[in-house]
């Protein structure tokens, strides 16, 4: 089997046991051969040739949540099983989607470089005066497991909540006084939108020239879901007209490249795709992986599919 190299050191022996493994280095291209499972990482395209070129695969076992790096249709299509790791990253995701919100509302980076650039010439009634959390209004754009998590810690912090999702979550609307709207009212209301909807050809570009001119005006983005949501382009020229007043991103389009005009916008707090990255988290993730690789080599059924 097929294991990227970047996870060694996220598992233990025994979780290994049995497998013949090569270790595949993220920049290496993925081989043709006779594997039997791929665990690959959320950067490596596993489509049509790579399946090919695969004959004798039996799973895909992605180690993220998010699974936009398969193509899942031409995997199924060749009875290849895929699985991801849902679950064990929904609390560090939400974690991490707080440090944004608050990173971004509270202008923490800008702050950080006034201080380091030595330029700072003392307290301020109006410097760097940010947005007040409490009494305004958070939308989530999804509501399964990561944006519920983001959602159910936002009380704390005073704020009101709608949510768009394509079922209605009541637990959720009953424990955080969530309420849910469609899209227009969401953009229309929300001060801060956060996104938790994952890539695929229904949602992708759902944050576009249109939709960002129906944001509040002075509102912010967060974006820790998936690049693909969002067209970078639209954002940056939102943020440089001040229509948009910040943006907190995880994701982008094509990491790690980021468009140049989202890196020179004003405004923004860029973190280089760290979601889950907590200790706990990773190691749970690899080992879901691996397990899943266990139990599909083993005649069983996977623990977490995607499909079927
Ligand atoms: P999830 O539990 O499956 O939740 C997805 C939510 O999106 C659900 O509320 C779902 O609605 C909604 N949804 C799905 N397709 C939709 C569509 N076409 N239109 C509108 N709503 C749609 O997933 P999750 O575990 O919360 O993860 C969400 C995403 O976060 C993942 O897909 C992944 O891309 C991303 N992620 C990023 C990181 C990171 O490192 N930054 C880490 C983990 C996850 P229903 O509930 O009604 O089905």
């Amino acid at each position: 089997m097929l294991i990227a190299s970047e996870l060694k050191n996220l598992l233990e022996p025994s979780e290994l046991a049995g497998l013949d493994i090569t270790w595949l280095a993220a920049a290496e291209p993925t081989p043709k051969g006779d594997y039997a499972a791929i665990v690959p990482l959320l950067s490596r395209w596993v489509g049509g040739t790579e399946l090919k070129n695969l004959p004798n695969l039996r799973i895909v076992a992605n180690v993220a949540v998010g699974y936009n790096n398969v193509d899942v249709v031409a995997a199924e299509m060749r009875g290849v099983m895929v699985t991801n790791t849902p679950g064990v990253l929904t609390d560090a995701t939400a974690d991490l989607t707080w440090a944004l919100i608050l990173a971004t509302a509270r202008r923490l980076v800008e702050g950080v470089d006034l201080v380091r650039s030595g330029t700072w010439t003392g307290w301020h009634p109006e410097q760097l005066l940010g947005l007040e959390l409490r009494g305004h209004t958070l939308g989530l754009l999804g509501a399964g497991r990561i944006g519920q998590a983001v959602g159910r810690r936002a009380p704390a912090f005073g704020l009101r909540i709608l949510y768009t999702a394509r079922s209605a979550k009541p637990d959720f609307e009953r424990d955080a006084g969530a309420t849910r709207v469609d899209l227009s009212r969401l953009l229309r209301e929300s001060d801060i939108v956060s996104l938790h909807v994952p890539a695929s050809p229904e949602t992708k570009g759902i944050i576009n020239a249109e939709t960002l001119a129906r944001m509040k005006p002075g509102a912010m983005l967060i974006n820790t879901a998936r690049g693909d949501l969002v067209r970078e382009e639209a954002l940056a020229h939102a943020l440089e007209s001040g229509h948009l007043g910040a943006a907190g991103l995880d994701v982008y389009t094509d990491e790690p490249a980021i468009h140049p005009r989202l890196l020179a916008a004003p405004r923004t707090v860029l973190v280089p795709h760290i979601g889950s990255a907590t200790e706990e988290t990773r190691r749970r993730m690899a080992t879901i992986a691996i397990a899943n690789v266990q139990s599909v080599l083993g005649g069983k059924p996977p623990l977490t599919p995607v499909y079927g």
